[in-house]
């Protein structure tokens, strides 16, 4: 398959987990893929795998994506290095959980700036680039927490819902000019970040999910290549959850 060749995607927090999921996916496909990722050794080892496979396919980049003016500029090195960009996959996330009452501002502002102004960031880098060539995806990475709430994450959630109305406000921005922007909801996938539950987490959580089980990365990384696609052209400001079920 390779719906995706002669594209370059950027994906932010592709130094593992889901992010690196749906950047091996796009490789696979035939894209050239930008790994974004705050630490440069993630980034280094995730493209050292891909280009393994598929030659040349990556280039790792390493950017606390919070950053407005570093982001920026990973943005112009990006279309520097590739010549183009088609696909903005916003993924990179933090959690910084606990209930409300204890939250201190650090936790809120970290967990801001990281999932919502880094996502804001990317897509101005961007935008100029994907407006003069009429063509573009930009999918952003929520979370159930945003469709629902969840007790112990008022940062992250409110982070996860901000991403969804900045998404619908963009896509009506960007429609007219052959860009769709859309958001992938995951539920509770297998990764670093669910690994540090406890026991009893997993399982309340499990209860909570009709399929009874966490999802896999590929999951994740099979639904942002479907909005990518030519065969999502259609498709614009919307939510797609990947959930098992969580949050219907
Ligand atoms: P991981 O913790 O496994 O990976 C997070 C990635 O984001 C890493 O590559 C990390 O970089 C990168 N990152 C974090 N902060 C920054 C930053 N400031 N600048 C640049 N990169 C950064 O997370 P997941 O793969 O589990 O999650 C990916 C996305 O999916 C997140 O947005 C998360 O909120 C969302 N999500 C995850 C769910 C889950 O159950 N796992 C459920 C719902 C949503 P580095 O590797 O260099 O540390």
């Amino acid at each position: 398959m390779s719906r995706f060749a002669n594209q370059v995607a950027i994906v932010t927090g592709a130094g593992r987990g889901i992010g690196e999921a749906i950047a091996r996916r796009f490789a696979a496909e035939g894209a050239k893929v930008a790994i974004v990722s705050r630490t440069e050794a993630n980034s280094q080892k995730v493209a050292d795998a891909i280009n393994a496979e598929h030659p040349e396919a990556a280039r790792p980049y390493a950017v606390d994506v919070a950053d407005f003016e570093a982001v920026q500029k990973v943005g112009e090195q990006v279309l520097a290095d590739f010549g183009r960009v088609d696909i903005l996959v916003n993924n990179a996330g933090i959690t910084r959980d606990t209930l409300a009452m204890r939250m201190s501002s650090d936790d809120w502002d970290a967990v801001l700036s990281t999932n919502l102004k880094g996502a804001f960031n990317f897509v101005r880098a961007v935008a100029r680039p994907l407006v003069k060539q009429r063509s573009g995806r930009i999918i952003n990475i929520s979370s159930v927490s945003g469709l629902m709430g969840l007790a112990g994450q008022a940062n992250y959630a409110a982070s996860k819902a901000g991403l969804i109305g900045m998404t619908k406000s963009i896509a009506r921005e960007f429609a007219s000019r052959g860009i769709t922007v859309n958001v992938v909801a995951p539920g509770f996938i297998e990764t670093d970040m669910t690994a540090v539950l406890n026991e009893e987490v997993r399982k309340g959580a499990q209860a909570q999910i009709p399929q009874a089980r966490f999802g896999a990365g590929d999951d994740i990384a099979a639904a942002v290549a479907f909005l990518a696609s030519g065969e999502a052209a259609y498709i614009t400001g919307q939510v797609l959850a990947v959930d098992g079920g969580m949050s219907m």
